[in-house]
């Protein structure tokens, strides 16, 4: 037992690989940025890869590093360079990069000179978000110096993609235009003689519920930890949550009627109780906007938050309990035996379930359970 941890399911992580390339049917893209969402890059990308995905994508070319350097080597994508990056060592990671710019493939055919090896290189077209990828107004010169380039062997393009904005509500109308403006730049790039390679634009939401998105490749991130991308859509897909946040409490104490907890006394108890001191604040990424809204499961019962959450501790009302301490707190994880679920705290927080496990960490340690448990055991 330790004082506050995060537990990752890598069986949840593996299930809902599986899961997602039975119901795509498609070439599966696994996104582990962002240290997979807090769940650790590392044993998620083996995971992963043992259940079947055949890239990895990535934010960052310091990600790229990171699963070379843990010793991933298959296909792997990444898409978030700015002007004065080492595509070099891009190269010789034999990654696949996303070009945005004619500018960027610029520096990428230098690399690709340096190195004396062509880069794989993916286009992205910006089809609607108006973040990342070729705005429309320059699609034209930007598939032209990818042909160009496959010309003067500065790289081969291996794929062509894009990004939705409004996934998560499949009846936006934003969709059906981002899809349209897709095909457009495949007819484009079909019309310059560029073979597109894979084409992609599916997030987990759209692999989900927009099937006729999924073309070659979906970039799965959120299903692959078990959480619901599209909150309230019924789709049946059975992933399972594969973070489990825990902690023992530190000090259980009585309260007298009117006695205020916290900083700023933000609550103060109506009648007797009790309250348990959790060993987790802001700094393990429990949100300071929970405060006097979260829940957390004490011996598997919901137990509410009371007053400001701390630095590195929050206080939880036990109604008149005297668990000892030491008795596990579960913050939140899978649905069942009562237990607070990351949707539900985003929902208690005003934030999404993504930023809920992608920032919870801080001082907490984190323990992968699951098949690497068992390694050699009989399989
Ligand atoms: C993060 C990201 C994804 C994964 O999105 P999910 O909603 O987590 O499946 C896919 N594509 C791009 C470009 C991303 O930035």
């Amino acid at each position: 037992m330790s004082r506050a941890e995060i537990v990752v399911d890598l069986d949840a992580v593996r299930h809902n690989v599986r899961t997602m390339r039975a119901l795509t049917g498609v070439t599966m893209i696994t996104v582990v940025k962002a240290d997979a969402y807090g769940h650790g890059m590392l044993p998620v990308a083996r995971a992963a890869r043992e259940a079947g995905a055949e890239w990895l994508a990535v934010a960052t070319l310091d990600e790229v590093r990171a699963l070379r350097a843990g010793g991933d080597a298959g296909r792997l994508l990444t898409w978030l360079t700015v002007p004065d990056e080492h595509y070099d060592d891009a190269i010789r990671a034999d990654v696949d990069l996303t070009a945005y710019t004619v500018a960027e493939l610029d520096a990428i055919a230098a690399a690709a000179t340096d190195v004396g090896a062509p880069a794989r290189v993916q286009l992205k077209v910006d089809t609607g978000l108006h973040r990342g990828g070729a705005a429309r107004a320059d699609w034209e010169p930007f598939l032209a110096r990818a042909r160009a380039g496959e010309d003067s062997g500065h790289w081969s393009v291996t794929g062509l993609w894009s990004h939705f904005a409004c996934a998560d509500q499949p009846d936006h109308p934003a969709n059906d235009a981002q899809q349209a403006a897709f095909d457009d730049a495949l007819a484009l790039a079909a019309s310059l003689g560029l073979d597109p390679g894979l084409r992609h634009l599916a997030n987990s939401a759209a692999a989900i519920l927009r099937p006729q998105s999924r073309y070659d490749a979906v970039r799965v991130g959120l299903a692959t930890y078990g959480l619901d991308p599209a909150p309230g859509v019924p789709h049946g897909t059975h992933l399972r949550p594969a973070m489990t946040v825990r902690a023992e409490l530190a000090l259980v104490k009585q309260l007298e009627a009117g006695d205020a907890v916290s900083y700023g006394h933000t609550w103060t108890a109506p009648e007797r109780t009790t309250v348990g001191l959790v060993p987790a604040g802001y700094a393990e990424g429990v949100p300071v906007a929970g405060s006097n809204r979260l829940e957390v499961t004490v011996d598997g019962k919901r137990r509410p938050v009371r007053g400001r959450v701390c630095m590195d501790q929050v206080l939880v009302d036990l109604g008149g309990d005297t668990p000892p301490a030491g008795t596990e707190v579960v913050l939140f994880g899978p649905p069942g035996d009562g237990r607070a679920t990351a949707q539900d705290w985003a929902e208690a927080c005003g934030t999404i379930n993504y930023e809920i496990v992608t920032r919870i960490g801080g001082r907490m340690s984190r323990r992968h359970v699951g098949h690497v448990d068992h390694v050699g055991a009989t399989p």
